[in-house]
């Protein structure tokens, strides 16, 4: 039987945390309760109140805030920030209201909807440990299948900066709108005099994890769009992706996919620049 701890505090939780072996952080629960069956001990991080939405100098999203909540959210709708949005409508409809932004990062599993925009976002994780704190970008926080750098440490928080005449996009294949996808991507872009002043890319099944697409992201900014431009970047993002085969679709065709979701992504933060 797992014995189970509800902590007020986050000093509380990791305190918990580093008292055992055999021990998980769980927040919606959606991928522990099935994933981690021989766990001896829980630690439930929905009453340390990192449930919100909040915009100052760009946004802070806490770690439990539930994939519904950043669909509903306001903030989050329009402008630099809708790919949030975009990837939480893609969601699974039967999970989205337990699962949690933070749980799905930290799953470190190359499916996580939220991750790619959090990483063309240039998203930070703020983790908090037995030894303090640090800010850690999104993308820098997986090392493998369901391996992250975390070491008994908690992601308090997702921090996003503040963007001016920008827009993003999400983009998802599934075989069906339920399902996982086969490939995603996220576009963050800034257009000054018609040239690409500014963009971020984050790239899910491409990979391992959730990927930074760094090589496209350097050839891309200060183009002028046009047709070259937008065909030799796919070739590019193509060449630093390495999808896999999988029951979902196999690693040819995935990264056909995307070709089509990068330009996908461009047309539709165009559209919203507009
Ligand atoms: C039927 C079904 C459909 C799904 N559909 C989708 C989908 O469409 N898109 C998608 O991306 N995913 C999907 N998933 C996967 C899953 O729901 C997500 O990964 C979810 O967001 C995990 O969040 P959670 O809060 O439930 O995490 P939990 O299950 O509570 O935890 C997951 C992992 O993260 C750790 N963790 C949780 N919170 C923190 C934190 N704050 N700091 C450090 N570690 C933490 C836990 O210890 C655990 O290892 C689906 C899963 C199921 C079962």
């Amino acid at each position: 039987m797992v014995e189970y701890f509800r902590p007020t505090s986050i000093k509380e939780a990791v305190s918990l945390l580093h008292s055992k072996e055999n021990i998980k952080l769980i927040a919606g629960g959606t991928e522990i309760n099935l994933k981690y069956r021989d766990l001896e001990y829980l630690v439930d991080l929905k009453n340390l109140e990192l449930n919100y939405i909040e915009e100052g100098a760009g946004i802070r999203i806490g770690a439990t805030t539930t994939i519904g909540e950043i669909e509903d959210s306001e903030i989050l709708r329009n402008g630099a920030y809708r790919a949030l949005h975009q990837s939480a409508s893609t969601f699974t409809s039967s999970v989205k209201h337990l699962a949690t932004i933070g749980g799905n990062v930290a799953e470190s599993v190359a499916s996580s909807d939220l991750s790619p925009p959090l990483i063309a976002l240039d998203a930070k994780a703020v983790l908090t440990g037995a030894y303090g704190g640090r800010v850690v970008p999104v993308h820098k926080l997986f090392m493998g299948l369901r391996k992250t750098i975390l070491d008994k440490e908690i992601i308090v928080e997702f921090i996003i900066p503040e963007y001016r005449n920008t827009s993003s996009s999400f983009q998802k294949v599934g075989r069906t709108e339920d399902d996982l996808g086969m490939t995603t991507l996220a576009m963050r872009l800034t257009i000054k005099d018609d040239k690409i002043e500014d963009v971020g890319i984050g790239v899910g099944l491409a990979s391992p994890n959730p990927l930074k697409a760094e090589k496209t992201e350097r050839y891309i900014i200060n183009k002028e769009i046009n047709e070259e431009v937008i065909e030799e970047a796919g070739d590019i993002l193509i060449q630093e992706t390495k999808p896999r085969t999988s029951i979902r679709a196999s690693k040819e065709y995935r990264k056909r996919l995307e070709k089509v979701l990068l330009r996908r992504a461009l047309m539709n933060c165009l559209e919203d620049l507009r």
